[in-house]
């Protein structure tokens, strides 16, 4: 329901385009694709994609000899579906939880929702009964640390920092032996979100990786990549810059709540091959949700 509620302007934009677009065509000819086309790339579906999935439409549509639009309609669900999931047997939507220790680590832009996601997971494994605990890695922005921890009151969980301007590198090992002293399931670890200079950005972030995977081998077991969807094709940009930058193993997709584009999940996961595992659908706690893409693709219709 929550997911659903989420894709509202979404939903409202694109079944909306496309329910009015079957209306108008008597029978699928090249014109009813190609407004298709400018409807899907209107919603950020992104250019490749949408190309890929309307090859596949046509395909399909010859194939079982569909004439009437109306019938389309089911096989762009089943289609973008497909697309989603790509050579993937499972979705691959669940996080690396480990026995011990599951350290996460969280990368992105100011402002993209990284502190808020940091705050909604760490209220969900504490809901699940998990010791969680918090590390400030972000000791560059302004008022980064104070905001993690208005999240860890509000939660409830231990924020580990240092002052503004420390070795993000330090406050990760500190994180690190708190963890462990306190037998913590979850650390949570933010970072600074600088992007004018890639080769900083990637030296950073190797370093406090290398920390975190010299006091527990295998660590840090998921790097989340957080986006905002309503940024459009610029959290495209932002993906692939961190996909070189470092070894990205999921997206947290945020504000979809915001956004009338939220084809924007296809674009990631087709073109980039990176699984989104999260969506923010909105500003409060528990307004995570856990991505799937059935639950998705048909609520952009229901
Ligand atoms: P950070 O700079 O990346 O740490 O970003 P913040 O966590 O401070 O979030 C920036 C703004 O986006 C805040 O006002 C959040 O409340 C808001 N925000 C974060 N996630 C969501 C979301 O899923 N939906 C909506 N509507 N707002 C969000």
């Amino acid at each position: 329901e929550k997911f659903k509620d989420g894709l509202t302007k979404t939903r409202d934009n694109f079944s909306g385009k496309v329910n009015d677009l079957v209306a108008r065509y008597r029978k699928v000819d090249e014109d009813f694709f190609e407004e298709l086309e400018e409807i899907l790339i209107g919603a950020d579906v992104g250019f490749d994609t949408v190309m890929e999935l309307i090859d596949e439409l046509k395909m399909e549509v010859k194939r079982k000899n569909i004439q009437d639009p109306a019938a389309v309609q089911a096989v762009i669900s089943e289609k973008l579906v497909d697309i989603y999931k790509g050579d993937e047997e499972e979705e691959v939507n669940t996080i690396n939880i480990q026995d011990g220790l599951t350290v996460i680590l969280f990368v992105g832009v100011n402002g993209v929702g990284k502190t808020t996601t940091i705050g909604k997971l760490a209220h969900k494994y504490k809901s699940e009964g998990k010791k969680v605990l918090l590390a400030a890695g972000d000791t560059f922005r302004a008022g980064a640390i104070e905001q993690l921890e208005v999240w860890g009151d509000r939660v409830g969980v231990e924020v580990i920092k240092q002052s503004a301007g420390s070795d993000p590198a330090a406050v990760m090992y500190d994180a690190v032996q708190a963890a462990k002293s306190r037998n913590a399931d979850i650390l949570l670890c933010d970072t600074a979100g600088r992007l004018q200079n890639k080769v900083n950005l990637m030296k950073e972030l190797e370093k406090v990786k290398r920390v975190i995977e010299r006091e527990i081998p295998g660590a840090p077991h998921e790097v989340l990549l957080v986006l905002d969807a309503t940024t459009g094709q610029n959290a495209m940009v932002q993906a692939k810059t961190f996909k070189e930058a470092t070894d990205v193993s999921g997206i947290v997709l945020t504000k979809l709540d915001g956004t009338a584009k939220g084809g924007i999940v296809l674009a990631i996961r087709n073109e980039l091959k990176i699984p989104v595992k999260f969506v923010g659908l909105g500003e409060k706690m528990d307004d995570l949700q856990q991505f799937d893409a059935e639950q998705y693709v048909y609520g952009l219709f229901a």
